[in-house]
């Protein structure tokens, strides 16, 4: 399985700044003090880490927990509220990639992000992409992104065998917690970081609406050669195309088939083995019931050229009655 964990700020949308708005206006009212966001960069980091930074750069010290939890309740509640009222935009190419990459056999997705779970469960329902990932890491998993993402990559594998974990992101932040990981770092250029500072990923996308190339290049490409190596190992052709693929041979041809337009499908059909023997049972038995047909029509052509056969003589056996001994012989 390829797990995809995706950010969401700058990544998959832009929230109009109801985040960075309901953190200023959480602080103005606890703690008295306007535009406390000002000069605070929001790409890349948690929200625990964030309101860490902000407490630290205005009141010159860390929040308890007791000031964080109290805060994060009313942030919550104003960011919901914000996202009600102004929406998110989401950005180029992410509807139709994540479509495409959830149709995918062997492809699992999830976020990886520093909002909140409540915070990030909201922004994708304003977005509408929420339906499309079975898990996630979240702010709320640790003020640390690396640890975050390690929280999602260990939901992922309490869900199948992982082959490969690709994270996506816009920020510097989502690049150093991939290496971290070990995970193949996408950096997408939507977000607070230019292309420039993203070059030390292991690609940089100009937009979502590139990723199904990327990946197709890099999982569809290669696989011939992954499975002629597994067959060198000895696997029997179903087990070498599971290890490679990540998928057996019917859900890929399943797959296929869905990806196919309507009027193509019923080649896929033709072309399984059941449909294979099933036809070939069927000429089997039309062709049987022909020759059948045939050979009585050539029996009845017989008797019609030789004319009424003579009746047969009827042997008379003892007890039959002594007068009936018409026809029969002794
Ligand atoms: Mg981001």
């Amino acid at each position: 399985m390829i797990l995809y964990l995706f950010d969401i700020d700058g990544t998959l949308l832009h929230a109009r700044r109801s985040g960075s708005r309901s953190f200023e206006a959480v602080f103005a009212d606890r703690h008295g003090i306007a535009g406390a966001c000002q000069g605070v960069r929001f790409g890349g980091k948690t929200d625990p880490a964030l309101i860490e930074e902000i407490f630290v750069a205005r009141l010159g010290r860390p929040p308890s927990e007791t000031e964080r939890a109290a805060f994060l309740d009313a942030y919550l509640a104003l960011l919901r509220a914000h996202l009600e009222c102004h929406g998110v935009e989401v950005l180029a190419g992410v509807a139709d990639a994540l479509a495409w990459l959830s149709a995918r056999p062997g492809v699992l997705l999830g976020v990886a992000t520093g909002n909140v779970r409540a915070g990030a469960d909201a922004k994708l329902a304003a977005a509408g992409l929420a339906g499309y990932f079975a898990l996630g890491g979240y702010g709320c998993d640790s003020q640390l992104r690396a640890e975050l993402v390690a929280a999602a990559i260990a939901r992922g594998r309490q869900r199948a065998e992982l082959r490969e974990v690709v994270v996506v992101g816009d920020t510097v932040h989502d690049i150093t917690a991939a290496r971290a990981c070990g995970a193949i770092a996408c950096a997408v250029a939507t977000g607070s970081d230019p292309a420039e500072a993203l070059q030390h990923a292991d690609v940089v996308l100009g937009s979502m609406a590139e990723l199904p190339a990327w990946h197709a290049a890099r999982y569809g490409a290669d696989l011939p050669a992954r499975i002629l190596g597994d067959l060198r190992r000895g696997l029997p052709f179903d087990a070498a195309f599971r290890e490679s693929a990540g998928v057996s041979l019917d859900e890929a041809e399943s797959a296929w088939a869905r990806d196919l337009n309507l009027p193509w499908i019923w080649m896929v059909r033709l072309g399984s083995s059941l449909t294979v023997w099933m036809v070939a049972t069927l000429l089997m038995l039309i062709a049987w019931a022909v020759k059948r047909a045939r050979d009585r029509r050539m029996m009845e052509h017989w008797q019609d050229e030789e004319g009424p056969r003579p009746v047969a003589p009827r042997l008379r056996t003892v007890g039959d009655d002594d007068q009936d001994d018409g026809g029969t012989v002794h």
